[in-house]
């Protein structure tokens, strides 16, 4: 394994303001410390309660992002320690995240995610529910929760012009918001297979796991 060498790899093409998410999801503590003490602070899960397994034994300052899809139930599982939810993708599920982070006194930050792709299976929100979720939080305050960005994934395809595409889309929406909305900063795209076509489309948040950790073996 030669997870250390990856990370240098791949940080050293990207650009200063694009923060890098190590992806780790199914892999054990012993890859993730090797990028720990390879210097990576910033890590990716997908399950909370394998994520906060990790949390559990791992050091205490590491920032933990929840990248996958969130089941409002298991929200209070990781409210005391997440530091970024990514794939927030209705209101009800802000409503959760904000009064399980109020128990532990905290403010969480949170991406709304956009349905860019072809498929009907990815999540997320299309533009219209974007812009009601947007009018809601103008008329009512959640005071421990923070809407900090976007995320979105692009279609699984080899079609490089379609990928860029939805992250051209993605970013435009972006923008949009931005002009009325100053604290969305981050916009979360790219993974291993197209993270420098979306760095290039305006990403400042790439989600990156093979290309760090290897293949991941799902059993
Ligand atoms: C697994 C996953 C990634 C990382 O995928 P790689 O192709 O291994 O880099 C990124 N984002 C999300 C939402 C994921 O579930």
């Amino acid at each position: 394994m030669k997870i250390k060498e990856n990370l240098t790899e791949i940080k050293s093409q990207l650009p200063a303001h694009v923060t890098l998410v190590a992806v780790s999801k199914t892999k054990p503590v012993s890859d993730l410390m090797e990028a720990y003490n390879a210097g990576q602070r910033i890590f990716g899960e997908n399950k909370i309660q394998e994520m906060t397994e990790k949390w559990e034994q791992m050091p205490k300052d590491i920032e933990w992002h929840m990248i996958g899809h969130v089941q409002t139930n298991k929200v209070k599982f990781m409210a005391e320690y997440v530091s970024l939810i990514h794939g927030v993708d209705s209101l009800k599920l802000l409503q959760e995240i904000n009064k399980q982070a109020k128990k532990h006194n905290r403010i969480i930050d949170c991406l709304l995610q956009i349905h860019i792709a072809e498929e009907e299976t990815k999540f997320g929100l299309n533009e219209e529910e974007l812009n009601e979720i947007f009018e809601i939080l103008k008329q009512v305050q959640y005071d421990n929760i923070r809407i900090v960005g976007l995320m979105g994934m692009a279609t699984f395809t080899d079609n490089q012009s379609q990928i860029e595409k939805e992250f051209n889309h993605l970013k435009a929406i972006f923008d949009k918001l931005q002009t009325s909305n100053s604290q969305l900063q981050t916009l979360s795209m790219g993974m291993s297979g197209d993270y420098q076509l979306a760095i290039s489309c305006g990403s400042t948040m790439v989600r990156i796991g093979s290309s760090i950790f290897g293949n991941r073996n799902y059993q």
